[in-house]
Order: C-alpha cells, then structure tokens, then sequence
C-alpha cells in the first residue's frame, strides 16, 4: 500500500516511512494513497476470526512489504499476551446499549491496544535495520503511559514523555513515573495539554533537531495506531451480530480512535453513524453541529484525556471531505492556525452523513456515573460516562456500541466524587500509589526542553 500526505499529494511513502515519520516533512498527515473495500463475502469471512486471527487480516494490507503475514501474526500475539482477557476487549449490557471495554492492557486505558502493538512493530524494524530511535511524545495522561509500557526495557529505543505538570490524575502519573527503565524519561511541563503537543510539534519540524537524535512519534497521529485501532471496531460489529447498521458512540479527544471508526467504514464495515462525544473541551461537538472549529482556552476537566482544543486527526476528514485535495487541506490547516476555520454547509452535510456529536457537561458526567452504577451496579470511568452520555441526548440505545476507553480505577477522584466509593485497582498496580516516582519538571519553553532532552540521548 502506497501512502501520501495531507499537504502534498504528490509524493509516494511507504509504510516503512511513514512508521517510522509518523509526520511528513511537509506538516500533513500521512493517509493511504487508495483504500480497498471489503464486500459481503469478505465480511463473511472475517466475522468467523478470533480476535488476533481479526487483527492480522485488517493490519496486514495496510503494511505491504514491510513484514510477513506470519511475523505480523506474532507480534500481534506478544502485543497482547499481557491483556487481562484472553479475547482482549469485553462486553457489558446497558440495557439495549453495548458497551465494549477497551481498557483491559497494562496502563488500563484503550491506547495500549495500539501502543503494545506498535511498540513490537518498532522493535521489529530497528533489530532488523540495526538502528536506534528517540520517540518523543506528548500526553494528556494515557498515551504516556500506555507508550512506556510498550517501550521499556526495549533494545534501540529511548522514550521521552511530556505531561502537562499537576493536570492528569496520581494514578495517571504513577502509572508513568514509577516505571524502572533506563530508556524512560518523564518530563513534566509548566503548562498544559496542547502546550506539551505544541513541543512535540515544533521539535519535529526543527529538522535540525529532530535528525540529529533520529526523533519519532508515537502520538496519535501515527497511522500503524489507527489500524490498529480499526480492528476493535469490526470485532465489535461481527459480536454483536446485527443485520442492521450499527453506530458506535466515542469518547473523543484527538480524533484518532472515532477516526479509526471512519476507516472502518471506508473499507466497507456497515456503520451507521460514528457519534463523537466531547467533554466541555468541546471544539469538534461545536464543529460538527455548527461548523464552528474555532479553538477556546482548554478547560481542565475529570477527563483529562480529551482535555484538547487541537484535534490532530481532524485533518485527515478534511483532506478526506475535500476528495482528496491538499491544496485545499493546506488552506483550510492554514485557517484552523489563525483560528479562523468555519465548515461550509456543503462540507457539514458530508460530514453529517457519518458523524454525530454532542458534549458532557462535568455535572453531567458525574450524573451519569451516579446513574449508571445505581442501575446496573457497573462504574464507569469519566470518559466511559461521558460515550454514554452523548447516546443519552440524542437518545439512542438500539444498534449502538458504546465505546469504555478508561478502567474507573484510573480516575478514584471522580468516581469518588459521583458514587462515594472508588472502583479497585486491578492486582498489578496495587502498590503502585506507594512506589517511588521519577521525572523532572520544565518550564514551557522549547529550547530548555530540547537541550535536556539532548543531554539524556547523549549519557544513554
Ligand atoms: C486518549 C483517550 C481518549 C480520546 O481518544 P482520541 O483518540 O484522542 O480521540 C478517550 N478516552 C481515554 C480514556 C483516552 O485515554
């Protein structure tokens, strides 16, 4: 498979590249040049798969020649050997609402689904190519976590994770900062969210720096996390054995998971309408129901994972709603910069056809936790809540999967705040509040933090 970017459709990358890129130099996107479509019978056939068997056959066309069907199959096997099911994800009833449970891998949120995966992918690439890479990553208190898990104590491999210092969760920090490795390095940022992923951004396109310590990215940008991704949404849809279209509701941040949604509607999984629930960071909820994209201060939120006014995978719909045009992407990137973006009508009717939206109040939120765990004695975790709460306004409960991205025990303030009680740490991480913690504090500023950065590669 052939890839391009957003910003120039010109220019032909393989998977390899863009693996290893995770951002064209141009500042776009990397999306698959043309997209092959599963039909009927082709469903048939997947709907029969386990879930590893699934995954090597939705992955795999994306990779081309990068890996065999085979190796593919045993990375796999080993990215989810450490999950808590056996069949990965896990159902629960809501009445007529499905939720799937994503959140049963070693930081307990839905992204080790995608990071152990792709931490094995570039363990695979640089032992073969005897290479040696700097991942450096921003993190609104998941991807952190789930990214040095995938990468600790790998050979070849140094992480570096941002976190905007004080505005994620203790668990969520523990999770990160308690790991031993020496390949591991916390940095904690005076600011918040965006600013960490501002960082990241502007190390990647400094060149200059960016070479000169082999730099690459694991956020959510990264297309080998998309795919994926992709697979949990046809499991999903072959479980619950539909003859009708089914939508999924999805806590969404960056839209990278509700973006995998999309992908697998593209190439043919029956979705009806992919809902994209916000907390009161609520830019794409504004977009999709007004057209209004323009980005507000970020509010700090008892779901810091959505905690984001800059929705990088946004573009890849746009480049996508504009068939493909990358001129047109750049101009439209151009004004979402200047903060200046506001969708056509033409262009949100499009995007209506397979989006819906709505956003949480934190009342709201923990309302619905309250409500949920009274009912059907099951906690939900703030961004869980927040899926369900978005099927609730639009009141919609049959064909529809709801999308569980954080085990509750990750979040014990906000449960604690809602039910009065806290949701059990599941056995691994029971000490984990008693370990001790590493990692070091900057200021927002972009020079200091790429000369520390600098410094670590250098001593490792
Ligand atoms: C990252 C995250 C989200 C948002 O996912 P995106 O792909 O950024 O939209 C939702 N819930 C949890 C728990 C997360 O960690």
């Amino acid at each position: 498979m052939h890839y391009i970017s957003t910003r120039n459709t010109s220019k032909d990358y393989s998977f390899k590249e863009i693996f290893i890129k995770g951002l064209a130099d141009d500042g776009g996107l990397f999306v698959p040049k043309v997209l092959k479509k599963y039909d009927q019978e082709a469903l048939k056939n997947l709907k029969k798969l386990n879930y590893l068997d699934l995954a090597k056959e939705i992955i795999f066309p994306f990779l081309g020649d990068f890996i065999s069907k085979q190796e593919l199959y045993n990375l796999l096997k080993k990215s989810y050997s450490t999950f808590r099911e056996d069949e990965i994800v896990k159902f629960q009833d809501l009445g007529e609402i499905k939720i799937l449970e994503l959140f049963h891998g070693p930081t307990l949120a839905f992204k080790d689904i995608a990071m152990q995966f792709i931490g094995n992918l570039y363990e695979y690439y640089l032992t073969k190519e005897d290479k040696k890479i700097n991942i450096v990553v921003a993190t609104s208190g998941d991807t952190g976590a789930a990214a040095i898990d995938a990468i600790k104590e790998k050979n070849n491999l140094n992480i570096f994770v941002l976190h905007p210092n004080n505005k994620i969760s203790n668990v969520q920090r523990k999770i990160m900062t308690t790991v031993e490795s020496s390949n591991v390095f916390n940095i904690a940022i005076n600011g918040n969210f965006d600013d960490c992923q501002n960082i990241v951004k502007s190390m990647f396109s400094d060149l200059e720096f960016s070479k000169s310590i082999n730099m690459s990215g694991v956020n959510s940008i990264n297309w080998a996390r998309i795919i994926a991704q992709a697979v949990y949404y046809f499991y999903s849809y072959f479980k619950i054995n539909s003859e009708n279209l089914v939508s999924f509701s999805v806590p969404t941040g960056n839209f990278g998971d509700v973006y995998a949604g999309y992908l697998s509607k593209k190439i043919g999984l029956p979705i009806d309408r992919l809902i994209v629930a916000t907390n009161q960071n609520d830019i794409l909820h504004r977009a999709i129901s007004s057209g209004e994209y323009i980005a507000k201060k970020v509010k700090e939120t008892i779901s810091p994972s959505m905690d984001i006014q800059i929705a990088s995978n946004f573009e890849r719909l746009i480049f996508d709603i504009k068939k493909n045009n990358s001129d047109l992407t750049k101009k439209i990137m151009e004004e979402i910069k200047n903060n200046s973006y506001i969708v056509s009508l033409e262009d949100l009717n499009e995007i209506r056809k397979n989006f819906l939206s709505e956003s949480i109040s934190e009342e709201e939120t923990l309302e619905i936790i309250s409500d949920i765990y009274q009912k059907y004695d099951l906690i939900l975790d703030p961004h869980s809540a927040i899926g369900i709460g978005a099927l609730q306004k639009l009141k919609l409960s049959k064909n529809v999967i709801s999308l569980a991205t954080a085990h509750p025990s990750k979040f014990p303030e906000a449960i604690s705040k809602a039910i009065n009680k806290t949701a059990d740490l599941p056995k691994q991480f029971e000490d984990i509040l008693l370990k001790k913690e590493k990692f070091k504090v900057l200021d927002n500023n972009i020079d200091k933090i790429k000369k520390y950065v600098k410094q670590k590669v250098y001593e490792n």
